[in-house]
């Protein structure tokens, strides 16, 4: 048996039951791609389910207003995703009779989605003669096939994913790409591959020269930027400023005003800076409590944030809304916000 048998024949005997599994509704699978994305099977699944007891069908979604899409997101991250996936269902109303299309350049123009999802969900739900390349095909194909040049590279990505549609057993596409996939989620994982019971262990080249955990090779390392942000919760006679974000990667969040600073300052600091004057000029203003620091990883960003919680009056801030205490908890807001969130009593 070659590779790719080995790989279905391993699948047959060894996948997980996940709902996305037993569909070829390319609309279940899309948002279960989406969703996936850089978010772990246990968390996901949840998320999945609710949205499609929400939103059973394209059109229900397309429907729906950005914010109920951003709050039922709520938790997940990188909410461009939500933001897309919603997008992406009005023009699939709009342009397409609400029928995800059968073809997989057509697919591959939708916004949020790129070449592995078009490739997933052409294959998945029409079996069609895509390979996949993610990183769990990256990780399997590197190691097997001792490919050692950097996954991140141009040329990197021309290799592996003309390796893997080498590999693609093309009349069984939609199970040989759920193969390679689960293959390197359960067996041939990042972190302790379990290589002692690997039906590919005979020819697989990482094995065989000792270089598991060298395999596969990135070349570069992110630069992760420090930000330093008291958020601020201004309380007017029982009223919160909340505004919503109109760009990055929380756009369309609702957030509290904050101040950023670049460096980390102390509450005497902040409460001399300019920054602080300009929000509360000409206004009392009584500081409850400040928060210890939350840190909150994003790719590019490492956020140290403190929530202040300050009773004024007099405040106006122009870019932001005064909502009832008692409807905070109905807005779409970032998963920072509510780690602090969990961690208070509103009162
Ligand atoms: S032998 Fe180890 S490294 Fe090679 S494919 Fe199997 S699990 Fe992965």
């Amino acid at each position: 048996m070659n590779f790719s048998s080995k790989l279905v024949s391993w699948y047959q005997n060894n996948k997980r039951d996940l709902p996305w599994r037993n569909t070829v509704n390319p609309y279940y699978i899309w948002l279960s791609e989406i969703i996936l994305q850089q978010t772990r099977v246990l968390q996901g699944t949840p998320y999945y389910l609710a949205f499609l007891k929400a939103f059973p069908t394209i059109e229900d979604l397309a429907n729906a207003s950005e914010d109920k899409v951003l709050k039922m997101w709520q938790g997940l991250g990188y909410y461009s995703r939500a933001r897309n996936l919603h997008f992406t269902a009005k023009d699939i109303v709009n342009n397409f009779g609400g029928e995800f299309p059968k073809d997989y350049n057509k697919v591959l123009k939708l916004k949020g989605i790129g070449v592995y999802t078009a490739a997933a969900i052409t294959s998945f739900a029409f079996d069609m003669p895509y390979a996949v390349v993610d990183g769990n095909v990256i990780r399997v194909l590197s190691r097997v096939f001792g490919v050692s040049t950097p996954f991140d590279t141009s040329a990197g990505k021309k290799q592996f994913q003309l390796l893997a549609q080498e590999l693609l057993i093309e009349k069984k596409a939609a199970i040989y790409n759920q193969s390679i996939m689960e293959f390197g989620a359960l067996q041939c994982k990042p972190k302790s591959p379990d290589c002692s019971s690997c039906p590919m262990q005979g020819f697989c080249v990482a094995f065989a020269t000792n270089s598991v955990g060298g395999l596969p090779l990135k070349s570069k390392k992110i630069k992760v930027k420090a930000r330093f942000l008291h958020y601020l919760m201004i309380n007017q006679e029982d009223n919160i400023f909340l505004g919503k974000r109109k760009a990055g990667i929380w756009n369309g969040l609702y957030e509290f005003p904050f101040l950023e600073f670049p460096i980390k300052m102390n509450e005497k600091q902040v409460m001399q800076s300019d920054e602080w004057s300009k929000v509360f000029f000409n206004s009392k203003c009584d500081v409850k409590s400040v928060s210890s620091e939350f840190i909150h990883i994003l790719s590019h960003q490492k956020i140290h944030a403190q929530f202040w919680q300050i009773n004024t009056v007099g405040v106006v801030l122009n870019e932001y809304e005064l909502i009832s205490k008692n409807n905070l908890f109905e807005f779409p807001i970032s998963r920072l916000t509510e780690k602090y969130f969990e961690t208070i009593e509103l009162t």
